[in-house]
């Protein structure tokens, strides 16, 4: 690519992302105004996200409103095994995006009545790389990484722990047939971003999942 268009690609980049950055700032005045705790779970397909929030849901919905957006590429797989918790949620499918942003969720938001939840979880699309440059304006960004991705996943993967707020490392009770260190897995995030809190889970088993819920609620 020409230096001069290599320089236009980079600049268009950079208005997208600032642009991105202050239409989330607008959603999450918006949505502190309703008093809305809000979260974007981002993660690789496959990591468990759809099966945290199912677990998470399933225990936070006897006193919290809970609203679930899912982004997906095309299917409303996720949605669908979410409300069967009798969880409300919204599909939005990105098409060939592979991230949500803040217009995704402008858009969303701006179409529902808000004093009618208390938390909303955003499930981005299934993709480690995407999603950092993408705030949403949520109060929290989480991130899920599971074993069965292998040792390296999280230090091949440093700007998506950089900026997230809590890191799940997922599917913890496969540990006797998948062949990693979770200590290991723990010190990178750590290295990466020492601010971050770190849990490890089991959607199945929902061990440490009492932990988790708490920590992400805690302000
Ligand atoms: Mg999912």
């Amino acid at each position: 690519m020409p230096e001069e268009e290599l320089s236009k690609t980079i600049e268009l980049n950079e208005d997208l992302i600032e642009n991105n950055e202050k239409l989330a700032a607008q959603n999450k005045e918006t949505l502190t105004k309703y008093n809305i705790r809000s979260f974007d779970v981002v993660g690789a397909i496959g990591a468990g996200k759809t099966a945290l929030l199912e677990a998470i849901s399933k225990r936070i919905s006897k006193n919290k409103r809970v609203l679930v957006i899912n982004g997906d590429v095309t299917t409303r797989i996720d949605a669908d095994r979410i409300e069967r918790h009798g969880v409300k949620t919204i599909q939005v499918n990105t098409g060939r995006e592979c991230a949500l942003n803040s217009y995704h969720v402008s858009q969303v938001i701006k179409n529902l009545d808000l004093s009618e939840y208390d938390v909303i979880f955003i499930e981005n699309v299934g993709n480690l790389i995407c999603p950092s440059d993408f705030i949403l304006g949520t109060d929290k960004r989480i991130v899920v990484v599971s074993i069965t991705e292998g040792p390296w996943v999280i230090r091949k993967h440093p700007m998506l722990f950089k900026f997230s707020d809590l890191a799940i490392i997922n599917k913890i009770d496969l540990i006797d047939v998948i062949d990693v260190n979770i200590e290991d897995m723990i010190n990178d995030a750590k290295q990466i971003n020492p601010d971050l809190k770190i849990f490890t889970t089991s959607a199945i088993t929902e061990e440490n999942l009492p932990e988790l819920i708490k920590e992400i609620f805690s302000d």
